[in-house]
């Protein structure tokens, strides 16, 4: 399945990893949590995540004495981690268009993903807009318009330098005209200046708002699966700069680093979205924790 084998990258290496161990298993000693705790962090879980998951390993696990049953209960310790309540439904507007503002630093893969949302929500039946809101990065405008066209949907935009909210005022109008079910916004990823990002996003917040009751109805923070750590820290300066909903983790086909998903639970606590496997519209997978620790372990 696409989803399995997209992910292999990043997750067999932790799967494989884990069963070399079942080898020389000989109970849950200083040794293992070592190895176990190397094993977590060069998956990128980030070392806060890791210790938790070691300590509360060392704790319980004492009385362990086949691998098998090591390897069930360490999954079952990243279950627990993953707190299925961070995972509430998707926020659909009832009464118009539900905005989905992308927020997130260039390269992040950030008009890529709003190309594979369009593509995403088009397959679920929805119409669908997107407004090319990053009027700051060169030819961000023209990609997302490209995209678009190919996508076959309307593409609500300015100019280069233009103020993104004011494109962002034209994409909500012209989505309550056309009856839009949902208005995908392209916004740049401005992060050298915190104050700045602030003051952005607040004020496409307040006039999307304005436009469409209850609008945004989804934040979702892109980011960049490779960048591991970072990312994290990234993710956090947009936590403080505007109110996010989601993340979508890209470029999860190029990386051996799954674990940051743990992290983003533990550290972040917000949910994981979507994943991104590839460059092309259709490498888009809902995030789902079962397929994802399956892979992890088979
Ligand atoms: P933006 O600056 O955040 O809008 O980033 P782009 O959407 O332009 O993406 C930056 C680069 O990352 C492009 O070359 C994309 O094709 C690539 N990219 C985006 N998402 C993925 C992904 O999930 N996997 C891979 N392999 N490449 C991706």
């Amino acid at each position: 399945d696409k989803y399995l084998s997209g992910l292999s990258r990043s997750q067999k290496s932790f799967g494989d990893r884990l069963r070399t161990l079942s080898n020389n298993f000989h109970g849950i000693d200083d040794e293992l949590l070592e190895e176990i705790m190397i094993l977590l962090l060069e998956s990128d879980v980030g070392i806060h995540t890791a210790q938790k998951i070691i300590d509360r390993f060392e704790k319980e696990g004492k009385n362990i004495k086949k691998y098998d049953s090591m390897e069930d209960y360490l999954i079952s310790i990243l279950y627990d981690f993953y707190d299925p309540e961070l995972d509430d439904p998707i926020r659909f507007n009832e009464n118009g268009p539900t905005v989905i503002l992308m927020v997130g630093v260039n390269g992040s893969g950030k008009t890529t993903t709003s190309a594979k949302l369009i593509e995403f929500f088009k397959n679920e039946g929805k119409s669908v807009a997107v407004a090319a809101a990053d009027t700051f990065r060169a030819g961000a405008i023209d990609q997302i318009n490209t995209w678009a066209k190919r996508l076959d949907v309307p593409c609500i935009k300015g100019k280069q330098g233009q103020d993104p909210s004011s494109v962002l005022v034209d994409a909500c109008r012209y989505a309550k005209d056309h009856e839009i079910d949902i208005l995908i916004a392209d916004t740049a990823g401005r992060l050298q200046n915190k104050k700045n990002l602030m003051k952005e996003l607040s004020k496409m917040n307040r006039v999307v708002q304005k436009e469409i009751e209850g609008a945004p109805q989804e934040v979702w923070l892109v980011l960049d699966a490779t960048t591991g750590q970072n990312g994290i820290m990234q993710a956090q300066e947009f936590m403080e700069a505007t109110n996010v909903s989601g993340i979508v983790l890209t470029k999860m086909d190029g990386t051996a680093k799954g674990g940051i998903v743990m992290a983003i639970r533990d550290q972040l606590e917000l949910p994981v979205r979507f994943l991104g496997l590839g460059e092309k519209p259709e490498d888009l997978k809902e995030f789902d924790l079962n397929s994802y620790l399956i892979g992890i372990t088979k």
